[in-house]
């Protein structure tokens, strides 16, 4: 710790145990970045270290205590440092640290990474002293070369002037962009290791991080590379090799080493995943990912949803902060699926439920952003926003352009046929159910008033009568205890 760091006492606490705070709306102070207003943060490797300032924070735009209480600003946040063992690759390492560090510091909110994110200044944390943005980025230095004593040094350049964020933005875009391509040439068959990231335990607990070659972390912000970085330099810390050990299914991407890592990470939650799978044994999800995706039975399909998406409703009727509250916390859950927006790039992106050949749905910007990544026969299958508005119009559009849900998906990678299509489904699901004394198969159509029946014997038989109802589960397993 410089003298300089030593030597300021800060407004605020710094604990670990501030990490997940929320500021709620009714208690804030200042929104930077966010939805609404463009917001970054990047950290650049610097190889002179005479070019570095140490500990340094210059601030261009308006400070704290020129900004309207209540208002939006936007945001930067660019760190250079240095340091011996400090290379290129460990920039985006670096970077994604800023979301946990910055969580130490009590009243200040930070969400997200890169260019999507979203901070919170509280009311509280201004009424105890809490003055300049210049004071979180002293303590942010401070906790980053106590954290990370690799680096040597370490300044800092926060913006919230509108203009100079929205220019230097569109540079920190072309690096993020430089880091991602560099991954694609690199295949998960090419390596013995993959690396996990526990970095998000802290509020996710049984979440299982994997990155591999051809599934970037799912907050988009660590490649295989940046993980091989971090581990190197930090062995023992939330990046460290996971050995691919055997693998069980290559088309789902399931690997020995990486079930033993599901295990052995989510204190036994989960003891097997598929990395390129979305219906069965899915990736988890903590709550960072950059895009939600959501399997809509109805048509046999998926959706998917961006963060900052400005679609108020995706076809299913809900908005991504509903779809991701139902993808996150650490959960394995099938039918949901968060992912980095570099997976859609990848040649397995999730292959073995049919890969694009099963997307239905995206928001059209989001569409737009990736169109280089979509197959071109599969460009014009894909209705967004402009097309369709809810599953009925949704189902009109998915038949009128042919698309494979319909008459059921052959997966590309092995040419197998993994759905049956719309009448099949239909026929199915016209014909009885069969009940078990332990499964109860439900229908996923849109239900009106469905009894449904208890096992035969029952000491006290109750029935579950479900009126108005449009739901869709795949299986509901009844127990006596
Ligand atoms: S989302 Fe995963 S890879 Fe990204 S910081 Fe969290 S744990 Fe690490």
């Amino acid at each position: 710790m410089g003298e300089r760091e030593a030597e300021e006492k800060f407004p605020f606490d710094i604990n670990p145990m501030y990490e997940g705070e929320r500021v709620r709306k009714a208690g804030l102070y200042a929104e930077l970045g966010g939805q609404n207003k463009p917001g970054f943060e990047l950290v650049l490797f610097e190889p002179d270290p005479e070019q570095i300032k140490d500990g340094e924070v210059s601030l261009i735009g308006p400070d704290l205590e020129e900004m309207e209480e209540g208002g939006n600003y936007a945001y930067a946040m660019i760190y250079r440092v240095c340091g011996e063992l400090i290379e290129k690759d460990l920039e985006a390492v670096i970077e994604r640290r800023n979301h946990e560090y910055q969580g130490y510091i009590q009243g200040y909110m930070h969400l997200n990474q890169r260019a999507e994110i979203w901070v919170r200044i509280s009311k509280e944390a201004v009424n105890k002293g809490l003055k300049s943005l210049k004071q979180i980025g002293r303590a942010t230095i401070m906790l980053f070369k106590a954290e990370l004593p690799f680096i040597e040094k370490m300044e800092a350049t926060y913006i919230t002037d509108g203009e100079e964020v929205a220019k230097r933005l569109e540079e920190a875009d072309r690096i993020y962009e430089a880091r991602d391509v560099k991954t694609r040439g690199l295949h998960d068959e090419d390596v013995d290791e993959f690396y996990q990231c526990t970095l998000c335990q802290s509020f996710a607990p049984t979440n299982v991080c994997v990155v591999s070659p051809d599934r970037i972390a799912l907050c988009g912000a660590m490649s295989w590379f940046d993980s091989r970085a971090a581990a190197r330099i930090d062995p023992e810390g939330p990046n460290a090799p996971i050995q691919k050990g055997e693998c069980i299914d290559p088309i789902g991407g399931e690997y020995t080493g990486v079930n033993e890592a599901a295990v052995r990470l989510s204190s036994g939650e989960y003891d097997s995943i598929k990395l390129h799978a979305f219906l069965e044994k899915p990736h988890t999800s903590c709550g960072c990912f950059e895009v939600a995706g959501f399997y809509i039975p109805e048509v046999g399909g998926i959706g998917w949803v961006h963060r900052g998406s400005k679609v108020a409703d995706t076809p299913i009727g809900l908005p991504f902060s509903t779809v991701a509250s139902s993808v996150g916390g650490g959960k394995q859950v099938k039918g949901f699926l968060g992912i980095g927006i570099q997976y859609f790039y990848s040649p397995k992106f999730i292959q073995y439920d049919g890969g694009w050949r099963r997307v239905v749905w995206m928001p059209s910007d989001l569409k737009e952003r990736v169109a280089e990544a979509i197959p071109a026969e599969m460009t014009d299958k894909i209705a967004t926003e402009k097309d369709v508005r809810n599953i009925g119009e949704l189902r009109e559009f998915l038949q009128k352009v042919d698309h494979p849900v319909v008459n059921g998906v052959i997966r590309e990678v092995d040419g197998e046929r993994i759905t049956d299509g719309w009448a099949v489904a239909a026929e199915a699901a016209a014909a009885p159910p069969t009940v078990s004394e332990e499964e109860i198969p439900v229908q996923t159509e849109s239900l009106t008033q469905v009894p449904i029946p208890m096992a035969s014997g029952a000491a006290d038989p109750i029935k579950i009568t479900l009126k108005d109802a449009d739901i869709s589960i795949g299986k509901i397993i009844v127990k006596r205890k």
